[in-house]
């Protein structure tokens, strides 16, 4: 079954849902140093007063948020008949996010895999999800301001995960790994085609390593597509989740159709990126 793409902004509005995720960068010291978390913690408390203050100001375009946490919004889930899958965990996944993604509770998944504590899974670990009807998109979303531009890549390989792409960047030299916030796989590495992972840049609402140059890293979300189009066409179902996502945080970042762009339209680059065969006329149609 395709993701079906909600055909008005009501519609897409009344579906977003309160995570019950804790705040991950205020529980997650391992990756930065304290100053770090504080600094993380002072800009999202501060853009949640922003937010908040925007609405109390009378703007009815933005929907009801809380200053203190994440939102999410989720879509069709991606179906196939029951059956038992491997999940290769990428970075920053966490046992709750896999659970609600697959639509398996978290005890069947740690029986299944003998897994006593959910917080010891490890990026790149093999998960038995058992009796599985396919991943369901969860996008998490966070109250700032900071993102004004989305920024399309694809990652120029045939095959690929969150996984993997991350242990690329990390030999690259990326200390933080996994350099777009987002991830759209294309069937590839035991994904199911147009299924979207959420890298761990956009848990933290870190800097992208995606497009170093205009101040993209720093403004724009980062969108991946797994494939090289300018050898192959992408797929439909991945188009269809590229859509839905791209639609969502548009919508909540109240980001323009002109402001979502290829890698090649970041000023001062000279790259192909996402391949002369991604279909710009069509995208730009469906997210209009
Ligand atoms: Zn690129």
């Amino acid at each position: 079954m395709k993701l079906k793409i909600l055909p008005e902004r009501a519609k897409i509005l009344s579906s977003y849902k309160r995570t019950e995720e804790p705040i991950p960068f205020l529980f997650d010291p391992g990756i930065f140093s304290m100053k770090r978390v504080f600094l993380q913690a002072a800009r999202f408390a501060l853009s949640g007063v922003l937010v908040s203050s925007v609405m109390l100001g009378g703007c009815a375009r933005r929907v009801p948020l809380t200053p203190t946490g994440p939102l999410s919004v989720s879509g069709q889930p991606l179906a196939h008949a029951p059956r038992n899958i491997y999940h290769v965990v990428g970075p920053s996944e966490t046992m709750w996010r896999i659970s609600k993604t697959y639509g398996v509770d978290m005890q069947t998944i740690m029986s299944a895999n003998r897994i006593k504590d959910p917080t010891k899974i490890k990026n790149g670990q093999r998960l038995l999800i058992p009796n599985t009807s396919g991943p369901r998109p969860m996008i998490p979303l966070f109250p700032t301001r900071r993102w004004t531009h989305i920024v399309v890549h694809h990652t120029a390989t045939h095959e690929g995960d969150a996984f993997t792409i991350d242990q690329m960047h990390h030999k690259r030299g990326f200390w933080n790994g996994l350099g777009y916030h987002f991830l759209i796989n294309n069937g590839t590495e035991g994904k199911m085609d147009g299924q979207i992972q959420i890298g761990p840049r956009w848990i933290k609402q870190m800097d992208g390593a995606h497009a170093n140059a205009a101040g993209m890293n720093e403004k724009g979300i980062g969108v991946v597509l797994v494939g090289n189009f300018s050898e192959t066409q992408i797929t439909e179902t991945e188009l269809d989740s590229l859509v839905f996502l791209v639609k969502i945080l548009m919508d909540y970042y109240h980001i323009p159709n002109a402001n979502v762009i290829g890698h090649r339209d970041v000023p001062g680059k000279s790259t192909e990126c996402p391949g002369n065969y991604f279909p710009w006329a069509e995208f730009k149609r469906r997210i209009a």
